[in-house]
């Protein structure tokens, strides 16, 4: 984009030469609760006065990592009561995977087609679309693709298989919700051939689709839930949580079966749960409706082929890649920032903070439209 941006704020990012822009990508799902959050940069700044790094995660107790990680316990299902924190997404579903293999004994890594789950070789191994794997083989062996959203396909997940990985809405594919009933047959599969599932709500967690989690709104609870992005308010900071009895099987055969220096760091902890706190004190969940509301009610235009998504994640279906970029320019010569998917490059993505002002989305909005009537 050749942007520079010196400071940001709330849901504005500011240039070099004093341009505001409206965030409209929240830095990829990242920003939830605004850029430099006062609560979280507050908490940044108490922490600072304590300590950063003391010793690799896991050796000291650390009051930041103990409070986080009870929150998060807090807020999920009881089996969901152990967290591991990481430094980003891709090395969370690293260690979902390991824990997956280790707790089953199995190889076979099962995800879906479109499916995005980092860039490291593990993640990619699992990445649902070619383009992107084959200047990288070899990658790990026995990985099955699926297709998102086809239950008979469910059929392959067999006695073999050590985990399916997937997002309960995906990302990457254009804001694509899992069909209503998908995720618990998904959900069954699993519970008759003993694979391990895994959710990876990475883009999807903390209020991005209407609900803290993603997974609620279907009423599937995954073995293993995967973290990052939103999580940390703008910091870097990544986890993936089971049961206790399930993670302890990290600590034995070998011991210290899964080690990050920099996972867990106390101000990165400190930041998520301020921005949990967040979420939850300012009633950024209720706010949803109103937002979803605004962005259903201005694309609607004869150009806009289709309006995917959910809560603030949405893809608006143009008819091809061109016509997105041209938009994606137009928006931001006028002060609005909206993005493209990875593998859904003809849709425009939206999804701002969950906490930008109503005028603010509505004006945005107003502008796209002009940028779709000038196609
Ligand atoms: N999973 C999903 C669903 C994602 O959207 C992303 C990032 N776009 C990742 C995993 C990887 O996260 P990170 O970039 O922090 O490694």
């Amino acid at each position: 984009m050749g942007l520079e941006i010196v400071r940001a704020e709330g849901s504005f990012l500011f240039d070099k030469k004093k341009k505001k822009y409206v965030d409209l990508i929240s830095g990829i799902s990242v920003s939830s609760v605004g850029h430099c959050h006062p609560a979280v940069v507050s908490a940044i700044r108490e922490q600072l006065k304590s300590y950063m790094h003391l010793m690799v995660y896991g050796e000291y107790i650390q009051g930041p990592q103990v409070r986080l990680a009870e929150k998060l316990a807090s807020l999920l299902p009881k089996k969901l009561n152990c967290t591991y924190f990481t430094n980003s997404g891709t090395e969370a579903i690293e260690g979902a995977l390991k824990l997956a293999k280790r707790i089953t004994g199995r190889s076979e890594l099962v995800s879906f087609r479109n499916g995005y789950h980092g860039s490291t070789h593990g993640a990619l191994s699992i990445m649902g679309a070619e383009t992107f794997k084959s200047a990288f083989r070899p990658l790990l062996p026995d990985t099955r693709l699926l297709n998102f959203n086809a239950v008979k396909d469910l059929a392959q997940i067999t006695s073999r298989t050590a985990c399916v990985v997937v997002e309960p809405m995906q990302g990457e594919a254009g804001a694509l919700p899992s069909a209503p009933g998908f995720l618990a047959a998904l959900r069954n599969h699993c519970n008759k051939t003993g694979a391990l599932l895994i959710f990876d709500e990475i883009q999807t967690g903390f209020g991005r689709t209407g609900s803290m989690f993603a997974f609620e709104q279907e009423k599937v609870v995954p073995d293993i839930l995967v973290l990052a992005k939103g999580l940390g308010g703008g910091m870097p900071i990544g986890a993936f949580i089971s049961s206790r009895e399930n993670m302890e099987m990290l600590t034995n055969n070998p011991v210290l079966g899964h080690l990050t220096t920099f996972g867990g760091n106390a101000v990165c902890c400190a930041a998520a749960f301020a921005t949990i706190e967040t979420v939850e004190n300012e009633k950024l969940l209720r706010g949803i409706k109103k937002r979803e509301k605004i962005i259903r009610r201005y694309f609607r235009h004869p150009a806009i082929k289709k309006l995917r998504g959910r809560g603030l994640l949405y893809a608006v279906v143009l008819d091809n890649e061109k016509a997105v970029q041209k938009v994606i320019r137009k928006c931001l010569a006028a002060g609005v920032i909206t993005d493209w998917f990875l593998f859904c490059p003809e849709a425009l993505r939206i999804a701002p903070p969950l906490n930008i002002p109503e005028k603010v989305l509505e004006e945005s909005c107003k502008i796209i439209v002009k940028a779709i009537d000038a196609l």
